[in-house]
C-alpha cells in the first residue's frame, strides 16, 4: 500500500510528490507525455503583473516558500534550473513611468518593483521612455526539472510512462486500487489533461493556448528578460525564448504558423536585429474562469483530490498549492476559500 499514486509529473504533480517524499510518504506517478505546457512555458517568475503594475495574488507567500523549495530539489538532484535574472518593463510613455513610480511606493508593491529608472541602451533594441527593473525574477528551465524529476523516480521505482486510465479506480473501504496498485489517495495533477477525467471534468477549466519561439539573435546581446508586448529571455548561447501568445479558442498543443506569425511581428516591433527561429512551440495552460486555482477533494470519493488551474504562472504557484492540498489530506488544515473547489460545486 502507497500513500500517494499522482497523475502528472507537470510542475503540479514535481511539487506534490517532493511534499510527499519530504514527508516521509510513499509515492507512485504516472505520466504519458500528453500535455507540454510546464514542458515548453517560458519558465518565468515575476511577483507583479506587467500590464497594470499590480501584486500577483499572495506574490510573497508564494515566492517565499517556491524557492527554498526548488532549491532543494536543485541540491537533491544535483541540478540547476533556477537561473535568477532582471525583468525590465519596457515604457511608451512619460504616463507609463509615472504609474510606475507611483505603483513602487505602493507597500506591497515596494519590495518588488526598483524604484530608479533604467536607462541602459541595449543594442538593437531602442526604448526613449527607458525601464522599469522588477524585483526578485528570474526563469526555471522546467524540461531540466521536468527530465531530472522523472529519472529519480525511475530510479526510485516510481515512475511510469503509461497513460492513467480512469475506468481502473476500484474502490475499497479505507483504500484505492488501480491495477496492481493499492493507494491510500489519488492526486491529480494533469494540467488541461483534466477534461478526461471523468471524476473532475466538471470543474471549469478553460485553457488558453500558449505559443514560445526559440530564437538565435547573436546581434541582441541581451543579459536581462525585456518585457513588452512580448517577452524576450535570455537562455544563452545567443538563443532567447520569445513569448508568448494567448488563444481561448483553440485547444490544441500543435504549433501554428498564425501563433509564429504574431511573435514575430510583435518582436520586430521590439528589435532591430536579424535572428533566426531554431524551435516553436505550443500547449495549453491550465486556466480557470475566476483566475484561481482548482485544488481539493471529489465531494463524493474522498480519496480522490486535483491539483490543477495554475494558469499563466504555473511556477510560482505549483509548491505552494501542492503544499496546501498535502496539509490539508494529512492534517485536515482547511483549503483557503480561493483555491478551494468546493466553491464550484456550490454555484451549480
Ligand atoms: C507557451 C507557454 C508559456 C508559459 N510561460 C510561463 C511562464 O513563463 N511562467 C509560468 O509560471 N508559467 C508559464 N506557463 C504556464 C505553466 O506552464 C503552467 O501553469 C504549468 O505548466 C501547469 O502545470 P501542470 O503540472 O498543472 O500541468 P502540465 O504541465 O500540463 O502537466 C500535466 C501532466 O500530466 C500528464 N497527464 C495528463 N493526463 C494524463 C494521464 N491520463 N495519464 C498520465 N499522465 C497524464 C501530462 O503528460 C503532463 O505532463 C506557460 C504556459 C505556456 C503554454
Amino acid at each position: 500500500m502507497i500513500d500517494f499514486l499522482i497523475v502528472g509529473n507537470g510542475l503540479a504533480g514535481i511539487s506534490f510528490a517532493e511534499i510527499a517524499l519530504q514527508n516521509n510518504k510513499s509515492i507512485f506517478v504516472f505520466d504519458n507525455n500528453s500535455q507540454p505546457s510546464s514542458r515548453i512555458a517560458g519558465g518565468l517568475y515575476n511577483p507583479v503583473v506587467l500590464k497594470r503594475f499590480s501584486e500577483v495574488w499572495k506574490a510573497k507567500e508564494q515566492i517565499d516558500f517556491a524557492f527554498p523549495f526548488y532549491h532543494k530539489i536543485q541540491s537533491k538532484l544535483n541540478v540547476v534550473f533556477d537561473f535568477e535574472l532582471p525583468i525590465l518593463r519596457k515604457f511608451y510613455s512619460s504616463e507609463e513611468q509615472n504609474n510606475w513610480f507611483q505603483a513602487a511606493d505602493k507597500p506591497n508593491l515596494a519590495p518588488f518593483l526598483d524604484s530608479k529608472l533604467v536607462t541602459i541602451s541595449y543594442q538593437n533594441i531602442d526604448s526613449p521612455f527607458h525601464y522599469g527593473k522588477v524585483l526578485h525574477t528570474g526563469y526555471l528551465e522546467i524540461s531540466i526539472l521536468i527530465e531530472a524529476y522523472s529519472n529519480y523516480l525511475k530510479s526510485i521505482n516510481s515512475f511510469s510512462e503509461a497513460p492513467f486510465v480512469y475506468n481502473k479506480i476500484e474502490f475499497f473501504e479505507g483504500f484505492i486500487q488501480y491495477k496492481n496498485i493499492k493507494a491510500k489517495h489519488i492526486v491529480f495533477a494533469e494540467g488541461f489533461g483534466l477534461h478526461a477525467n471523468p471524476y473532475f471534468n466538471d470543474l471549469p477549466l478553460d485553457g488558453t493556448k500558449g505559443e514560445l519561439l526559440i530564437i538565435k539573435a547573436p546581434n541582441l546581446q541581451l543579459d536581462v528578460v525585456i518585457k513588452s508586448s512580448v517577452f524576450i529571455l535570455p537562455i544563452g548561447n545567443d538563443l532567447y525564448k520569445v513569448g508568448a501568445t494567448y488563444d481561448w479558442t483553440d485547444k490544441t498543443n500543435q504549433p501554428t504558423e498564425a501563433g509564429k506569425q504574431e511573435l514575430i511581428e510583435k518582436l520586430n516591433e521590439l528589435m532591430s536585429c536579424d535572428f533566426e527561429i531554431i524551435q516553436h512551440f505550443a500547449g495549453v495552460r491550465p486556466t480557470v474562469k475566476d483566475r484561481r486555482p482548482l485544488v481539493g477533494t471529489h465531494p463524493v470519493h474522498l480519496k480522490l483530490h486535483v491539483l490543477n488551474g495554475l494558469g499563466t504562472r504555473g511556477v510560482m504557484l505549483a509548491p505552494y498549492l501542492a503544499n496546501q492540498l498535502f496539509q490539508h489530506i494529512e492534517n485536515s488544515i482547511p483549503l483557503e476559500k480561493q483555491i478551494d473547489i468546493t466553491r464550484c460545486y456550490k454555484k451549480k
